[in-house]
């Protein structure tokens, strides 16, 4: 069965205009069920992630005045978004949710947080709306504490790169880190992934799935990963307000029916975290992000 975190703590109240979509967080789920994508056993509600599964990721002293709500001025700016208790309480489920989902992929296939993909966490600090970096402390947790799972593949396709994790994962062999950007875009100063991939302004479908075709099968391939994280941000789309990028809803959905496909022909378990999507009209960013679990539910069940 599909099964996909969700809890209403997902849904943080950020004062009216605020640039974070948080109500595609609510949208979504409604939407699914609506339609019959998915019903409620499909959902489970995620536990918070424990402080020993963050610290194999982040930096003792970075998440206590996190949860302290210590963190300095300085600190705070680049993250974006007024820190509370509640915050970090939503974090601190989204990164649970994302543990959670690995085993469900192990038994499953395939399982997805709606939220998360919160590839801008550093192992010190935050940016861009993240403060601890879900996919990231996965990553962590699954190659200490599950024998089977010895090297890990994350793949990074929102239009941001994945520079926490990017760095996070700098000197670690077992895990291979690869990022799918746009050139001119946040982050302005890149980490480096062990695959980065920049696109110009306006990469339209066929650049874009001609790239991920040519170059994902071969990493797979070679890499060999027990374990893939799959961040399926929609922030490709070409209508986004902050992608730059000029993929169509069909293009975005092409490219997640062929990473899942390629997960699932290589009998490879695949964790999707939701990720970015920032467009004008947000009945695209809804379309879109479903895309990712209808595709999920016909390929996989
Ligand atoms: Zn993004």
């Amino acid at each position: 069965m599909l099964k996909i975190a969700f809890d209403n703590d997902y849904v943080y109240p950020l004062e009216k205009n605020h640039r974070f979509p948080m109500v595609k967080y609510e949208l979504i789920p409604e939407q699914l069920l609506r339609e019959g994508t998915c019903t409620d056993e499909n959902f489970f509600i995620p536990k918070m992630v424990s402080d020993d599964h963050v610290l194999l990721t982040h930096e003792k002293s970075y998440f206590s005045r996190l949860c302290e709500l210590s963190l300095s001025k300085k600190e705070q700016r680049p993250i974006g978004f007024p820190m509370s208790k509640k915050l970090v309480t939503r974090e601190k489920k989204i990164v649970g949710g994302t543990i959670e989902c690995c085993n469900f992929s192990m038994s499953y296939g395939v399982s997805m947080n709606i939220a998360g993909g919160t590839h801008h966490a550093f192992h010190n600090r935050g940016e861009a709306f993240c403060m601890l970096n879900d996919q990231a402390v996965a990553a962590n947790v699954l190659i200490n504490e599950i024998n089977s799972v010895n090297k890990v593949l994350i793949i990074d396709l929102d239009v941001h790169q994945g520079n926490g994790t990017a760095s996070i994962f700098n000197d670690k062999e077992k895990v291979f880190t690869l990022s799918f950007h746009g050139k001119n875009n946040y982050p302005f100063r890149k980490e480096e992934s062990d695959f980065d991939l920049e696109f110009e302004d306006n990469a339209n479908d066929s650049m874009y799935l001609g790239n991920l075709k040519k170059h994902l099968p071969q990493i797979i391939q070679k890499f060999e990963p027990d374990f893939i994280f799959y961040l399926s941000g929609v922030d490709v789309l070409s209508n986004d307000k902050l992608g730059k990028l000029g993929l169509s809803l069909e293009g975005c959905k092409e490219r997640d029916n062929y990473v899942l496909r390629l997960c699932k022909e290589n009998n490879i378990p695949v964790q999707i975290s939701m990720g970015g999507g920032y467009s004008s009209n947000l009945r695209d960013i809804i379309d879109a992000h479903a895309n990712t679990f209808r595709l999920a539910q016909e390929i996989f069940f």
